[in-house]
């Protein structure tokens, strides 16, 4: 009998990323939230180190020679000044796993923020971090990428309940394989993943449409303008990280709109390929602002893109002419 494509790579990139999230929610209960401010300004935590030391070991053990292409690397933390934040990553990652200092930055540097091609990974260890520093949205995303095309996807996403309805704080984990379709999983229970769908809603007017609570990450002003456009009355849902792919992949927003803020910035493929492929597979629909499929062949910046859009597929062709009519498309 032959096994399901991917299904070890799928099993092993759940289990790594369910893995990350604990010890995310570790750092979250106790001391060592604070952050460290990277050269380009945005913070990194204890746990954006450990969760990236923790996926980046997973990986290796199962995939030595797959190339990993991670948003951290241990740079600042080999740094004198730096041993205290160093020594509480390196408590955080023996909570899980054995390994000495050495061995702990090494898995780090396992994953490396540089393009590959090929088959590689791609690891946000924490996508959100200002969402995990506000204890509210935010996600561990993991996806192999072949020959430029997302095959595989796991994206944890601690702090979203696995249903609507469920007030409690457990998270979910998400998941695909492309062409096995899309599947949702709380991330504390052995339960049986469940499948997930975007909406079927084809009224614009009603539509839910998400985006990022950072007015610097998305332009917030010309996706007002869009949703008036398309009619769209509610306020706009706003969280952090891939947690919005995961809203639309379940049908509970129609629309994440993410517009460039500025003309210079090119989106990272850790920041979307997960997310990208859960929508995919849940039946939605991903381009960049101009319609254009993400070009995940550029290394490890969406360098043929600006923005994206993700929708539940029905609704695409109205949010793109609406972009292009307020002239973002
Ligand atoms: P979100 O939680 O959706 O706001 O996205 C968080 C991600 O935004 C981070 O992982 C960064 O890689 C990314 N980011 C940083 N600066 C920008 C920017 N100017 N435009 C778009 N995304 C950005
Ligand atoms: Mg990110």
């Amino acid at each position: 009998m032959h096994a399901r494509p991917f299904a070890n790579e799928l099993r092993v990139a759940v289990a790594a990323v369910r893995e990350a999230a604990a010890l995310c929610r570790s750092v979250q209960s106790g001391l060592g939230r604070e952050a460290m401010e990277k050269k380009d300004r945005s913070p990194v935590t204890v746990a954006d180190f450990g969760s990236q030391a923790l996926v980046c070991r997973a990986l290796a053990e199962s995939f030595l020679t797959d190339p990993v292409v991670a948003e951290e690397d241990s740079d600042a933390l080999r740094l004198a000044e730096n041993a205290p934040l160093r020594a509480r990553v390196v408590s955080f990652a023996r909570r899980f796993r054995t390994g000495d200092d050495q061995e702990i930055l090494g898995w780090i540097d396992h994953g490396k923020p540089a393009g590959a091609s090929g088959r590689f990974w791609t690891l946000d260890p924490i996508d959100g971090t200002k969402g995990f520093l506000r204890n509210e949205q935010y996600a561990v995303a993991l996806a192999l990428i072949v020959d430029g095309v997302i095959e595989v996807a796991a994206l944890a996403c601690p702090n979203l309940p696995t249903r609507a309805v469920d007030a409690s704080p457990a998270g979910t984990v998400f998941s695909a394989v492309r062409g096995q379709g899309a599947w949702a999983v709380p991330l504390d229970l052995d339960a049986s993943p469940v499948r997930v769908k975007v909406s079927d809603r084809d009224d614009a007017s009603t539509a839910k449409f998400c985006e990022s609570v950072e007015s610097g990450h998305s332009a917030h002003g010309e996706s007002a303008s869009v949703a008036a456009l398309l009619g769209i009355v509610s306020p706009p849902v706003r969280l952090d990280s891939q947690a919005k792919y995961a809203v639309v992949a379940r049908g509970e927003a129609d629309i994440y709109l993410r517009l460039p803020t500025r003309a210079d910035y090119l989106e990272k493929i850790w920041d979307h390929a997960a997310g990208a492929l859960v929508v995919t597979e849940a039946g939605g629909r991903v381009t960049d602002v101009a319609g254009l499929p993400l070009d995940f062949t550029r290394g490890h910046e969406l360098s043929s893109n600006r923005g994206v859009v993700v929708t539940n597929g029905r609704l695409h062709d109205r949010v793109l002419d609406a972009l292009k009519t307020v002239g973002v498309g």
